[in-house]
């Protein structure tokens, strides 16, 4: 089932523009990554999809089930947030505002943030201050508060930036669980190309100009992923087929 479709969509800025004719749909359970250069567009992809920029030209299609302000996003960090006076409880918790305001939270509001915060791995941390953190554990937290303002897909914007090795690889097996146990479809911007191909269903690889959309499989075979990258496909099949010589 599509939950976003992109047909022939135009995007830019007071008359330019910056992504021409861009076709794609993202399914439910699917794992995207956006990659490309800086410039190429991603952030203003993603703006697209919040609806927070309409398309120039084309049109962007949303399952009837999927209001944009129930899709998670985790922006990239910035200090503000980082030193942010408040328990983890209440930081995740008000990821559940993107719903509708009210003065107090309710029950279900506050076992959905509970729920969360154990899928994340963070119940231990409830009480503790959000800025006294370390950068895994913020993203973590605000991760859960991504979650708790969708049920259905979660867009994160280089979600590992300045975290180190260990870290990383953590939120990204995290990230990975929430697409495979929990049915979480994940669209995430990055700079980590390896990593995108080891865990993304499909790729998005922008460029001036041009453009590819395909499965991570089919990206790895593409001229624009063989130019790109120095790494073999890493499918069984395929690597049969690089012992083999062909
Ligand atoms: P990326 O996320 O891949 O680095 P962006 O989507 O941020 O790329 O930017 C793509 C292009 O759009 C760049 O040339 C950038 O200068 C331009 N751009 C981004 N935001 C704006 C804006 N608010 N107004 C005008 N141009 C913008």
């Amino acid at each position: 089932m599509s939950l976003i479709k992109f047909a022939d969509v135009t995007i830019g800025y007071e008359g330019v523009n910056v992504l021409s004719k861009i076709s794609f749909e993202i399914n439910s359970g699917n794992y995207l990554c956006i990659v490309g250069e800086n410039g190429s567009g991603k952030t203003t992809l993603m703006k697209s999809m919040l609806g927070l920029i309409s398309p120039i030209s084309g049109t962007i299609s949303f399952d009837d089930g999927l209001k944009q302000n129930h899709i998670g996003y985790l922006p990239q960090q910035s200090k503000l947030q980082k030193d942010f006076p408040a328990s983890v409880y209440e930081v995740v918790l008000s990821g559940c505002l993107s719903k509708g305001f009210s003065p107090f939270y309710s029950k279900l509001q506050k076992k959905t943030a509970l729920e969360n915060m154990y899928k994340t791995g963070i119940s231990d941390l409830k009480n503790k201050c959000f800025r006294e953190l370390s950068g895994g554990q913020q993203q973590r937290a605000l991760l859960a508060r991504a979650l708790c303002s969708t049920e259905k897909m979660l867009i994160l914007d280089e979600p590992i930036t300045g975290l180190d090795p260990i870290a990383a690889q953590e939120l990204y097996t995290l990230i990975k669980q929430l697409n495979n146990n929990n049915g979480i479809t994940v669209v995430m911007v990055t700079h980590d190309v390896n990593s995108a191909i080891n865990n993304a269903s499909h790729i998005l690889h922008l460029r001036k100009d041009t453009y590819f959309y395909g499965s991570t499989h089919t990206y790895l075979h593409s001229d624009i992923g063989k130019g790109f990258l120095i790494t073999d496909c890493p499918c069984e099949n395929c690597q049969r087929n690089h012992r083999g010589g062909v």
